[in-house]
């Protein structure tokens, strides 16, 4: 498909900043700007400009008005201008960035100016959405460009930039090809009736079959991991009034987010905030304490803490010296992992400590006071949240549609191999197969997938 419009819109995010960029992209970049600045757009050169404006109602047609002449105007900004000529450009078309002060109202102004000028204002994920288009990346590859800008932390960068780089595409196209192959022996002999000995073939094509279906097999594994890697470890941070849950969650973030009394019910709502242990991210989840109130607020607050532990990837269930842990508490977290932390062991003699050490298994003495063993909090749920979910140095599968198509490529490769497959139901299953490695890739996804993806961008990426 050939794209004749050229689009525009801000690249840095909404606010004001120190600087912003616009990006304008397609076959009208060049001439745009010519009419903008005084001089020839030279590729990967920086060249200096300054942009005029005429100060009134800030209509368009002024903005175009202001541009057109390059005289006019008696708002001015100093802005830099670099010219990516395609192919050779992050959509593959002819691209300009213009760096010009941060304002939001600057910027909207300048992008006011050059949709007069014949420019479009971009649709969401529309920059992506060209790279993709004009080949200079397959679907993944796009999709992982909004995975890098979102992802906060190095394993998730690590993650998306393995992406980015091909190295989910580039196996996925080695697969496909075996299948191809696979699929072009079954042709020879589909297309020769007078072959009758298809379970030889087929014999002879299962070990293949199966190799391919352990390479996806491989990726899935990575699927857990990676769901922890993208979304970071959700922690559920748990317990009774005034055991001391937000000055734990204090301690562990470094700093006074949540409100810290003596009086119960304080915490009303969830408080979430990350942390970084070993390259992952950790959300820790402060929520209202669990007690019957009739207050309408915490009683909200309550359920809300309720459905943060369901949606939990580790409980951390505080306690202190005046309760422990009991069963409705238990039966909450029933089926997840759960860490057991006893705080305010400051208040406690050695003695007391010591008879009160085999409450559970996994319990911790802490003291968000003293600070004692509030490191210990984060090492034990890295650990929890991560055992028995196999890791990955290299690829790992981050994306929740990527681990689908491949879910269903590998359920088809096994339907293949299953039972008494005629070689016409083995070719059928293999065809299927592709098909959903071509989805994560792009070669085989509809224009519905395509457009519901980068609909899902934000507008300038
Ligand atoms: P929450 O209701 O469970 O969130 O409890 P808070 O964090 O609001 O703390 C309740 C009270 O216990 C406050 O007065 C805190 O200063 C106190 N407290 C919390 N942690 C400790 C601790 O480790 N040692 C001591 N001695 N007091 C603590």
């Amino acid at each position: 498909m050939r794209i004749m419009s050229t689009i525009v819109a801000v690249a840095t995010p909404p606010g004001n900043a120190g600087v912003g960029i616009i990006r304008m992209s397609g076959p009208k970049s060049v001439d745009i700007i010519s009419r903008v600045f005084p001089f020839k757009a030279v590729p990967r050169v920086v060249q200096l400009g300054l942009l005029r404006f005429v100060c009134s109602r800030h209509s368009v047609e002024d903005a175009s008005e202001a541009v057109r002449t390059q005289s006019k105007g008696d708002i001015t900004d100093d802005v830099v201008v670099i010219y990516f000529q395609g192919p050779k450009s992050f959509t593959g078309e002819d691209v300009v960035e213009i760096q010009a002060h941060g304002g939001s109202h600057l910027l909207g102004r300048i992008v006011d100016g050059l949709v007069a000028l014949g420019a479009t204002p971009a649709g969401a994920g529309e920059f992506s959405k060209r790279v993709f288009m004009n080949g200079k990346m397959s679907l993944d590859q796009a999709e992982s460009i909004i995975e890098t800008i979102h992802a906060e932390s190095d394993t998730h960068l690590r993650a998306s930039s393995a992406v980015m780089q091909g190295q989910l595409r580039a196996r996925l196209e080695a697969i496909e090809a075996n299948l191809v192959d696979i699929s072009a022996q079954i042709e020879v002999v589909l297309d020769h009736p007078e072959f009758d000995d298809e379970a030889s073939l087929i014999a002879q094509i299962k070990p293949k079959i199966h190799a391919e279906a352990m390479q996806i097999q491989s990726m899935l594994h990575t699927v857990a991991h990676g769901r922890l890697v993208s979304g970071g470890i959700q922690v559920a941070v748990l317990g009774r009034p005034n055991v001391g849950k937000s000055s734990l969650f204090n301690a562990i973030l470094g700093r006074e987010r949540a409100i810290v009394t003596e009086i119960a019910g304080t915490t009303t709502d969830v408080i979430s905030e990350s942390i970084h242990y070993n390259g992952m991210r950790i959300v820790f989840n402060d929520t209202a304490g669990l007690r019957n109130s009739a207050n309408q607020i915490e009683q909200i607050g309550i359920q809300r803490t309720r459905e943060t532990v369901v949606n939990a990837d580790v409980v951390l269930v505080i306690t202190d010296n005046s309760c422990g842990v009991d069963d409705e508490i238990m039966s909450l977290c029933a089926g997840k992992p759960t860490l057991v932390v006893r705080n305010k062991c400051d208040l406690l003699t050695p003695t007391l400590r010591n008879g009160r050490q085999g409450d559970a298994p996994t319990t911790i003495f802490t003291s968000a006071i003293t600070g004692e063993n509030v490191e210990c909090i984060k090492e034990e749920v890295f650990k929890i949240a991560l055992s028995g979910v196999p890791r990955s140095q290299g690829l790992v599968i981050t994306n929740a549609r990527h681990a689908q198509e491949l879910q269903g490529a590998h359920g088809a490769l096994l339907s293949s191999m299953s039972g008494d497959k005629t070689l016409d139901m083995v070719a059928r299953d293999i065809a299927d197969a592709v098909v959903h490695l071509g989805n994560i890739t792009g070669k085989h996804a509809s224009d519905a997938t395509i457009e519901r993806i980068f609909a899902g961008f934000c507008v300038g990426k």
